[in-house]
């Protein structure tokens, strides 16, 4: 306080407050230099503190008043972009004395005790608003995809889900609940007509600036006994980085076999895999390794991920002139070399992937299936001729995923030592051997580095075919077993495969993997049942 106090005097302070002055006279207004000559009301904004704290010489009131002891400086528009981005209309600049900017810092409630005062019921509408900024901000911090909004007659429940598992974040009041669901609804979606209503189902877009992070979700509600459900889905949380396939779980020669396929002319590329198995991520790192010489052409519903060296076109599949069908013919008369479908959900689509597979055009898409054999009964059963789908130009390389936890390797446990893994010890280790089972970890008891979920992050297990002669002969008669026994005799490795070398190198658990693509031990399949 004494340096403060002192400052004012100094050749300095002086020089501050004729610089200060002169800002005040232009505008017609005063210097601030204390409390008296502010409204006896005003204090410092909550929102804009901890940005104000980190500049150092500006400070924000709430009445959304703007002090500064550099009022010229650059860091008055950045404040005022910053406050428009959360929704706030910035007031009058005055010019103010940095001693008295530091102390209404000081004044200002830190970011301790705001978190303390989460789920108190008693809040203003902005309140509201950076309670929900708080919480996607925090989801996005942890790497969450979905965050559950579960509201009831007398409490509301929040969950995550990370790594696809869902646990509890917080437990709010049913009131505290219902106003963040309503202020995302209503205030901060891209429809702004649209007006929350909890007792029909409904959802919208959000783009939410929060700590200069563009981030995207999409909000969905239904209607529940006793309150409501809302889930809010991160699209994007505004600094990811696309990922390459080996990233994200494919192993080196599978890449090269779909390096191999897209640079290929014409032809498809189909990515299966059931819902939420990351296909349009996978999607995404295919469509960075197309050259950038070539015209892409990318339809999405919606464009999650802004792509430069693509044309990203928006699907509304509630207009029927605006279907991925619709959209895909349209991008077929423009010219293109390579066009991304997003998803193909019907017939239509389909048609869409053969016609611009043949008129020459390569072709990356998804489909949802459970195998990568079975995208070929998939197609047949969509209304696509097996005599089309063996044509050499069409079906190039077929793919299909899961996700599967990745272990935190902080807090694993051998599963020798694992009381939860004892009972399958004996029929793992019948089949992948002692080795193996030596090697192999399990999830552990969860750490501060995995947010004591045991896990960190997800891996894919792939399969990926390349669709040769031999495969063609299979594809024109629907042979999946064949197909599938022959490209084991090639070496080809499927799911379980797959999941083993990453059991083996302790980077999968093996009761995850279960979970994911089903029991490792195959004799549980084929094993006849004997019925007494
Ligand atoms: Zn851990």
């Amino acid at each position: 306080m004494a340096d403060i106090l002192t400052h004012a005097n100094t050749a300095d302070g002086k020089k501050e407050m004729a610089l200060l002055e002169q800002f005040a006279a232009a505008t017609y207004t005063n210097v601030i230099t204390n409390q008296s000559d502010l409204d006896t009301k005003d204090r410092i904004m909550d929102e804009m503190l901890s940005w104000c704290k980190e500049q150092g010489t500006i400070a924000v009131l709430k009445s959304a008043t703007i002090l500064s002891c550099d009022p010229t400086s650059r860091t008055v528009q950045n404040c005022k972009s910053l406050m428009l981005s959360k929704g706030i209309h910035p007031g009058q600049v005055y010019a103010a004395t940095r001693s008295f900017i530091l102390l209404l810092l000081a004044s200002g409630q830190d970011d301790e005790a705001v978190k303390r005062q989460k789920g108190e019921t008693s809040s203003s509408f902005s309140d509201q608003q950076r309670h929900l900024r708080d919480l996607v901000y925090e989801a996005v911090r942890q790497g969450v995809s979905d965050i559950h909004i579960q509201v009831r007659q007398s409490y509301s429940k929040i969950r995550m889900r990370q790594h696809g598992e869902l646990r509890i974040y917080a437990e709010w009041s049913e009131k505290l609940g219902r106003e963040i669901a309503s202020v995302a609804f209503n205030k901060e979606t891209d429809h702004a007509t649209s007006h929350f209503n909890p007792l029909i189902p409904q959802d919208a877009s959000m783009p939410l600036r929060v700590n200069n992070k563009d981030i995207r979700l999409r909000l969905a509600s239904v209607p529940a006994h006793g309150g409501f459900d809302m889930v809010m889905r991160i699209l994007a949380t505004g600094e990811e980085k696309i990922k390459t396939l080996e990233e994200l779980g494919y192993t080196a020669e599978q890449v090269g076999i779909i390096k191999m396929a897209i640079k290929l002319p014409f032809g498809a590329v189909i990515v299966a895999g059931p819902t939420g198995a990351g296909k349009t991520t996978t999607l995404a790192a295919c469509m960075e390794m197309v050259e950038p010489t070539q015209k892409l052409y990318s339809i999405e519903d919606p464009v999650e991920k802004v792509v430069e060296s693509a044309t990203q076109v928006p699907v509304n599949t509630e207009k029927e002139d605006r279907t991925f069908a619709s959209m895909g013919r349209a991008a077929l008369r423009m010219d293109p070399d390579v066009i991304i479908l997003g998803e193909m959900r019907d017939e239509d689509t389909a048609h869409v992937m053969v016609r611009a597979s043949i008129t020459g055009h390569l072709v990356l898409t998804t489909l949802h299936t459970n195998r990568a054999t079975a995208i070929v009964t998939r197609l047949v059963d969509m209304g696509i001729s097996p005599i089309l789908l063996s044509d050499s130009s069409v079906l190039r390389c077929l793919m299909c995923q899961r996700l599967v936890p990745k272990i935190c390797q902080h807090c694993a446990i051998p599963v020798r030592n694992s009381a939860k893994h004892q009972p399958f010890i004996a029929g793992w280790e019948a089949v992948l051997g002692q080795e193996t089972i030596d090697q192999a970890k399990g999830r552990g008891l969860g750490c501060p580095k995995c947010y004591s979920t045991g896990v960190s992050g997800r891996t894919v297990i792939a399969e990926v075919i390349w669709v040769d002669e031999e495969g063609r002969q299979f594809i024109q008669k629907c042979d999946t077993l064949g197909w599938e026994k022959y490209l084991k005799a090639q070496g080809w490795m499927d799911f379980r495969m797959r999941a083993i070398e990453l059991i083996q190198q302790g980077i999968c658990d093996p009761l995850d993997t279960e979970k994911v693509i089903g029991p490792i031990n195959m004799a549980t399949q084929s094993t006849k049942y004997k019925y007494d």
